[in-house]
């Protein structure tokens, strides 16, 4: 397909005939080379959003190939140049934001505003390192011979591999495939089989920006095909992942000690609800960090830990709120929660509410929802569990749905010791009004993401981000000028006269 028609395509399904979405190896658009895989509306499976190539290991063999060969000369254009291409793919999703936010709440779920706010955050992001990445320098160390100057240079690492999941289909992946080509660096990407259109759509602005051939492959197909060919290939200097703990431990163990690695990973965030905190407000930010996007954040709030003398009441109007939520498919303007993403996730969800309802206290919730609207979707009523204690599976183990748990407290220690006491560390936040509270928690909770009277979820393009524990690697952060450093190493030049 040529770049023209990537640029013309229309929107597909909605009535409209099922349009098939190539990979990109070598700057070829490859039509009909392996099997494809469909697309399907999670809130609709009815409506299929397009068909993928299920890539074959070989072709994703290709794709690494590829990026080698263009590394070379790419790591030799011009900062300049190279932000030029950021900017004119910025320019094209901002021009196609709206097809491309209605792509996406049909593959993946969430509200269509969203999802537009997503694209436009991606484009934001392509700019942001298109200058940040303009200005990212070495040091000069002083020494003591006066004939000599001795410096660092960062150079690109060479071939990366961005593996990205589906539930911001188009930000993660900008996210980390801007910087890796601000710095030199050529990129296999695999967006998740589960939505894979919007990656699709930042790919195409980039070409469309004029990235040379080969300098960024797009593969799509099932992980178990193609996983290994584009980890474990000894010309892929660098990883960078965002998914499960499991995949992203399992990739780790995979593959050499050279291969750099960014494992941004699961978490089980907590709010903590002090006594002092205004409970209209506490609420809010559990409803919007625990039930927005169902859930499926990986920043989402999943713990609520909330001290014993507001806990009946706090409980009593969190529970009225959540009775009112407007749930239904992410096109249709006003709904406060969509479907959930995928079957896989549908059949989680369920499975974790039905152990909640052994361990803990019910209190709403958590069946899946049918009748008009529903019956075509992956659809469920978020849950709220009370009683629950640190031992029981919905206060340890990630669910990654519209599932809440509360958790009673008897003090600020007691509070901090519960929410550390986890294997993960990605997001925390508390609703208080004490600054002494505020400043401790800072430092006591173990979070590579503090919120002080914020939602868990959400986080800046231009500051770090990244779990602490089993939330991530803890190597190199993505996101602001952090995320630059991942994609180079250092070297050191002594320079004699
Ligand atoms: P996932 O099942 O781990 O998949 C993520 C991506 O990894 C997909 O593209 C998947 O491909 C690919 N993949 C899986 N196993 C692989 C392997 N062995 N080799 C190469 N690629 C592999 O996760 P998900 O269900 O898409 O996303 C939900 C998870 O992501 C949650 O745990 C959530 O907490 C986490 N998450 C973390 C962050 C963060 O910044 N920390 C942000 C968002 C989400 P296929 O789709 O083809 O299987």
């Amino acid at each position: 397909m040529s770049e023209v028609a990537a640029k013309s395509a229309p929107t597909p399904g909605e009535g409209a005939e099922v349009r098939e979405f190539p990979t990109l190896v070598n700057g070829e658009w490859l039509h009909g080379v392996s099997k494809p895989f469909d697309n399907i509306n999670p809130a609709d499976t009815s409506d299929i959003v397009g068909r993928f190539q299920a890539s074959t290991a070989a072709e994703a063999g290709l794709a690494v190939a590829a990026a080698s060969a263009a590394f070379e000369r790419w790591k030799k254009t011009s900062v300049s140049a190279r932000a030029a291409i950021l900017n004119r793919a910025a320019d094209h999703l901002e021009a196609n934001a709206d097809r491309n936010a209605r792509e996406m709440t049909r593959e993946m779920g969430k509200a269509l505003n969203l999802a537009k706010d997503e694209i436009l955050r991606s484009a934001q992001t392509l700019r942001f390192y298109a200058v940040e990445g303009q200005s990212l320098t070495g040091e000069v160390f002083p020494n003591d011979d006066p004939d000599m100057t001795v410096y660092t240079l960062r150079e690109p690492l060479g071939v990366v591999t961005v593996i990205t999941p589906w539930n911001f289909p188009i930000s993660i992946p900008a996210r980390k495939i801007a910087p890796a080509l601000m710095t030199g660096n050529t990129v296999v990407f695999k967006p998740s089989s589960d939505a894979p259109l919007s990656g699709y759509r930042l790919v195409e602005a980039l070409v469309a920006g004029g990235l040379p051939k080969g300098v960024l492959n797009f593969i799509t197909g099932a992980a178990g095909e193609v996983g290994a060919a584009i980890t474990q290939a000894p010309a892929v200097r660098a990883i960078s992942f965002t998914g499960s703990t499991a995949a992203g431990e399992h990739i780790c163990r995979s593959v050499g000690f050279t291969t750099r690695t960014q494992m941004e990973l699961g978490g089980k965030n907590p709010l903590i609800v002090m006594d002092d905190a205004d409970l209209d407000k506490a609420v809010d930010l559990t409803i919007k960090g625990g039930l927005s996007l169902a859930g499926q954040a990986c920043t989402g709030t999943s713990r609520v830990l909330v001290m014993r003398q507001v806990r009946a009441e706090f409980t009593e109007k969190l529970v009225e709120r959540i009775k009112a939520l407007k749930i239904g498919s992410g096109l249709t303007a006003g709904m406060d929660m969509g479907p959930l993403a995928t079957a896989r996730q549908l059949e989680t969800v369920l499975r974790y509410v039905a152990i909640g309802k052994q361990e803990a206290t019910h209190l709403y919730g958590g069946e899946r929802l049918t009748g008009a609207g529903y019956d075509g979707g992956y659809y469920v009523a978020p849950a709220v569990f009370t009683d629950v204690t640190q031992q029981m599976a919905v206060a340890r183990e990630e669910i990654f749905g519209p599932v809440l748990a509360i958790i009673e407290v008897e003090s600020y220690a007691d509070a901090i010791a519960k929410a550390n006491d986890t294997e993960y560390g990605l997001s925390a936040a508390i609703a208080t009004r004490n600054p002494r509270v505020m400043h401790d928690f800072a430092n006591d909770i173990q979070s590579g993401t503090v919120k002080i009277n914020r939602t868990t979820t959400g986080n800046l393009i231009n500051a770090p981000f990244g779990g602490v524990k089993r939330s991530s690697t803890s190597t190199f952060r993505e996101s602001g000028r952090a995320g630059l450093e991942f994609y180079t190493q250092i070297k050191t030049v002594y320079r004699g006269c």
